[in-house]
């Protein structure tokens, strides 16, 4: 592509978030270019929600902002003209009708996620929106009365308005390399410390190896730092050749310090039951089957797979005769089945995280209108902002919220010059 002026806006980046800024800035009228360096749209939108996409939460008000991590109050003016309801009738229209499923997560009918970049894809036509695949930007630069927006194969396109919709750095293959990290520092923005969030936990100790695809239902994980509590919650986890992973584990990860030796996780096997309650029944059972060996109870109280783990971490095999073990000993097996220290190192690498924790400061961006604070007529929207949330179709509504934001509010101030 040569030298072209756009009027109005380039958006940059073709996912979620650009794709709904792009989408918004039609429909109020301006003139749009969006450009996507992959072959296609919408490439992280594929393997969303494994492959179903859960578009987002029919979660409300302050349920909604309990599950955001990082500055929620940023992002109240964005959820409050664009929300749940908005995406699942925008999509609706578009032909992609919407469900709704456990914990309040909302797929397409159809399953796809395909569906989903489908009717984004097709709005975006409808509207007028100009989309230039294959068309990588290197750089965003202001000028007197706009923005040149460099491209990596050579030549500069120029726009009133830039909308950086980039992506954060989780899952590069899809696109999101952290370019936007970079438009945003060299037009004066702060960029908070990447970190990966919603990802695998990795631990010290080599057990967890052995006991690699064995999932845990019905368990309690909990995290504290000192004696204030971090994280607590009942679920599913699993066992993995780093460590752990698993619901709860990638929900726990999102609530991690920045020192993980400060953190005691723990692995509660018998949520439902109280230490005592715990105590009584190992007492019992080790008086019923007293002539018994140690893995026999234990096959009682967990998958038969971890009872040899399980026995080692209590000191014990699982040959050993019941009635040799040691009021210590069963005391150690209680306190294990209840609180089982889980040594968390770190994370799995950020590319291999569902969402970037960190990225662009939200104190440098108008949380009325996605327009940086720094460089007019700049506007940000989605993962390469400093918002990230739990799993359950949050992150995907906030690139959403923040996008159609971003596109609403670009069109308006485009329009006025
Ligand atoms: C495995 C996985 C499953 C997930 N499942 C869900 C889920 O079910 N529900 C949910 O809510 N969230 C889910 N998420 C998170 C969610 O997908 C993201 O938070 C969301 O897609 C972010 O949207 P975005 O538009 O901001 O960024 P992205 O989707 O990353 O889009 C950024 C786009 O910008 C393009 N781009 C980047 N740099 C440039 C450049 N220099 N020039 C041109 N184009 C560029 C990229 O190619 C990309 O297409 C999941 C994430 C992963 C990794």
């Amino acid at each position: 592509m040569s030298e072209k002026i756009v009027n109005d806006i380039i958006v940059i980046g073709g996912g979620a978030a650009g794709m709904m800024a792009a989408l918004q800035a039609a429909w109020a009228g301006a003139g749009v270019l969006l450009l996507e360096k992959n072959e296609k749209l919408g490439k992280k939108i594929y393997i969303t929600g494994k492959g179903r996409c859960n578009v987002t939460n029919v979660a409300d008000g302050e349920d909604f902002f309990a599950q955001v991590l990082r500055n929620p109050k940023f992002l109240l003016p964005a959820m409050g003209q664009f929300d749940h309801e908005d995406v699942t009738s925008l999509l609706d229209m578009l032909g992609t009708p919407t469900k709704v499923e456990r914990g309040g997560r909302v797929f397409p009918v159809s399953d796809k996620a395909s569906d989903v970049t489908k009717a984004l894809a097709r709005g975006m036509k409808d509207a007028g929106v100009q989309v230039e695949l294959n068309t990588g930007v290197q750089a965003v630069v202001k000028e007197e009365n706009g923005f040149a927006v460099k491209l990596a194969q050579g030549g500069t396109l120029r726009a009133k308005c830039v909308i950086v919709a980039t992506g954060g750095v989780s899952y590069p293959s899809t696109g999101s390399t952290g370019d936007g990290y970079r438009f945003a520092k060299e037009n004066g923005h702060a960029v908070t410390a990447l970190r990966g969030s919603l990802v695998g936990l990795t631990m010290e100790e080599k057990w967890p190896q052995l006991l690699q695809g064995l999932s845990l239902k019905n368990v309690r994980i909990s995290a504290k730092v000192g004696k204030k509590k971090i994280y607590d919650e009942l679920g599913e986890m699993l066992f993995t050749h780093f460590g752990v992973s698993g619901p709860l584990i990638i929900e726990l990860s999102s609530h991690m310090p920045e020192d993980f030796s400060s953190v005691a996780v723990t692995l509660d096997m018998k949520p439902g039951m109280t230490p005592e309650q715990v105590n009584a029944r190992l007492t019992r059972e080790f008086t019923e089957n007293a002539r018994k060996q140690l893995g026999s109870v234990l096959t009682s109280l967990m998958p038969a797979r971890m009872g040899p783990v399980f026995a080692q971490l209590c000191g014990l095999t699982t040959d050993a005769p019941i009635n040799q073990i040691t009021r210590e000993q069963r005391m150690a097996i209680a306190q294990n089945l209840k609180a089982l220290p889980l040594s968390i190192t770190g994370t799995r690498p950020i590319e291999e995280a569902i969402v970037t924790r960190g990225g662009v400061d939200v104190k440098g961006v108008v949380p009325g209108t996605m327009m940086s604070r720094h460089a007019e007529g700049l506007f940000f929207a989605g993962e390469v902002l400093d918002v990230d949330a739990h799993t359950g179709g949050f992150n995907l509504q906030i690139a959403f919220s923040t996008g159609a934001l971003a596109g609403r509010s670009a069109a308006a101030y485009a329009m006025e010059r």
